[in-house]
C-alpha cells in the first residue's frame, strides 16, 4: 500500500483557542512546500498531520522538503495498510525489513486511537513483536533499550507502520507572528539571525544594501544565494536590494572618518524603517553581535537604533562566533557566507572607528548631509527580486 508522510505538530499544540488558526496556517505552509513534488492530500487528526500522496509523487523530495517547515516537532515516513493485525505484520516485514535485518534488538510500540479495534495496544505489540522475532531470528526483542523501534498506529481511517521519526524544524508556522525586515549582508551572522526570527513564525523581507561598483556583482549574487537557502525555511520572499553607493560617497566626502560606519548604519536603519512602513512590518532584524566589531558596542548600537521607529531585534547578540557558525552550518548558509566577496561595510571602513560614539556628535556630523533626501532617493531606487527555494 501507499507510502505516506506523518508529521507531528510542535509547540502550536500549546496554543489553546488559537490552535485552529495555527494548524490551518501550518497545513497551508506544508501544502505550498510540497507542491513541487506532486499532489498531496494534507489533513490533521489530533496533533498529527498526514500528507497522503495522490498518484505519482516524489516522496524522497517531499520528505526532505517537509523537514524545513517550521511548526513541526517530528517527521516520519510510514506505510499505510488495512486495519488488521496480519496486514500490519506483513507491512512491517516488508516496509521495515531492511532495518530489522540490520538491528541487534527491537521492540514494537502501538498507538490506537480507534477504540473499536479488537486488540489492545499491548496485545498488538506482543503479537507483531513475537511474529517479527520469529521472522527475523537474529534480532532480539528488547523492550527497555531497543536499537530499533517498530511503530504501529491504528487510526480511525487506516493503520500505519513506521520506524523512528526524525526531528522536524521546530518553531512556529511561518506567517503566524507577523512580518519583519531583516538586514541581510553576505556575512555569517545575518543569515543566522534571519533564520532564528523566521523560526518563531515571522515572515521575512530580506534587505541588502548594495554599493556597486565598490562591491561587485558577485557579492550581490552571494546574497541572493543566501536568501535562496533561507527560503527553504522561510518560503517565498522578496529580496529588496537598496542602492547604497551615493549615500556612502556622500558620507565619505562630508563626514569625519571615524564616524563613517555609525552614520552608514543609521542610514540602513532609516531605509529599513521605510521598507517596514511600506510592508506593515513590526520589527527590524540584524545580525549584530556584542563586541564583535567597532560598530557593535552597546554605545554604537544605541546610537544606530535611535533613528529606527520600531523594535530592533538582534537574535545573535549574545552568541559566541562558534555558536553562530554551528547554526550557519546546520542551516546550510555557512559555505556561501565564507565566499570571499567584500560587503559594503568593509569598503568604507574607517581606520580608527569610534567605538563609543555620542549621539549629539553623530547628529552634528550628519547635518552636513541632506539625510532625508538621500534616504528617500535610495528607497525609490530599490530593486526587488523574488526568491524561491
Ligand atoms: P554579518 O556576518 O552578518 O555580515 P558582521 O559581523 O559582518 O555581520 P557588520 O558588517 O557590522 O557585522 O554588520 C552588522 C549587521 O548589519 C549585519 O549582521 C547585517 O544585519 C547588517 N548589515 C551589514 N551590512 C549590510 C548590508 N550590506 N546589507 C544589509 N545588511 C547589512
Ligand atoms: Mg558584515
Amino acid at each position: 500500500m501507499d507510502d505516506i508522510i506523518l508529521l507531528k505538530q510542535g509547540e502550536i499544540v500549546l496554543k489553546g483557542l488559537n490552535r485552529k488558526s495555527f494548524e490551518m496556517k501550518l497545513i497551508a505552509n506544508i501544502n505550498k512546500r510540497l507542491k513541487p513534488f506532486g499532489k498531496f492530500r494534507i489533513y490533521a487528526v489530533q496533533s498529527t498531520i498526514y500528507a497522503e500522496p495522490q498518484g505519482d509523487c516524489d516522496m524522497d523530495g517531499a520528505y526532505d522538503a517537509v523537514k524545513t517547515v517550521f511548526g513541526l516537532a517530528a517527521v516520519s515516513r510510514a506505510a499505510a495498510c488495512e486495519k488488521d493485525k496480519d496486514a500490519l505484520l506483513e507491512t512491517a516485514k516488508r516496509y521495515l525489513g531492511d532495518e530489522l535485518n540490520r538491528a541487534k534488538s527491537f521492540k514494537v510500540e502501538t498507538k490506537r486511537s480507534d477504540k473499536s479495534f479488537p486488540m489492545t495496544s499491548i496485545q498488538m505489540s506482543q503479537y507483531v513483536g513475537g511474529e517479527l522475532a520469529d521472522a527475523f531470528p537474529h534480532v532480539k526483542v528488547d523492550v527497555h533499550n531497543p536499537e530499533f523501534t517498530v511503530h504501529l498506529e491504528v487510526r480511525d481511517y487506516a493503520a500505519y507502520v513506521h520506524g523512528p521519526s526524525e526531528a522536524g524544524a521546530g518553531g512556529m508556522p511561518a506567517g503566524m507572528g507577523g512580518r519583519a525586515v531583516s538586514l541581510l549582508s553576505g556575512g555569517i551572522d545575518s543569515p543566522v539571525s534571519t533564520y532564528m526570527i523566521a523560526k518563531r513564525g515571522v515572515s521575512i523581507i530580506p534587505v541588502h544594501f548594495f554599493s556597486f561598483p565598490y562591491t561587485s556583482e558577485l557579492a550581490k549574487e552571494k546574497v541572493i544565494e543566501l536568501a535562496r537557502i533561507l527560503s527553504r525555511y522561510c518560503g517565498r520572499m522578496k529580496l529588496e536590494i537598496v542602492p547604497f553607493t551615493h549615500i556612502q560617497e556622500e558620507i565619505r566626502a562630508k563626514c569625519p572618518e571615524e564616524l563613517f560606519t555609525i552614520i552608514m548604519r543609521r542610514f540602513m536603519m532609516r531605509i529599513s524603517d521605510k521598507i517596514a512602513d511600506y510592508n506593515d512590518c513590526k520589527a527590524i532584524i540584524t545580525g549584530e553581535n556584542l563586541g564583535q566589531v567597532a560598530s557593535q558596542t552597546l554605545e554604537a548600537m544605541a546610537v544606530t537604533e535611535e533613528c529606527a521607529k520600531r523594535l530592533v531585534l538582534r537574535p545573535v547578540i549574545g552568541h559566541d562566533k562558534r555558536e553562530i557558525v554551528e547554526t550557519a552550518v546546520k542551516i546550510g548558509t555557512f559555505e556561501t557566507s565564507i565566499l570571499p566577496y567584500e560587503d559594503c561595510c568593509t569598503v568604507f571602513t574607517p581606520r580608527h572607528p569610534r567605538t563609543k560614539p555620542r549621539l549629539d556628535d553623530v547628529i552634528k556630523a550628519e547635518s552636513a548631509l541632506d539625510v532625508e533626501a538621500l534616504a528617500e532617493e535610495a528607497f525609490r531606487q530599490i530593486k526587488r527580486i523574488v526568491i524561491e527555494a
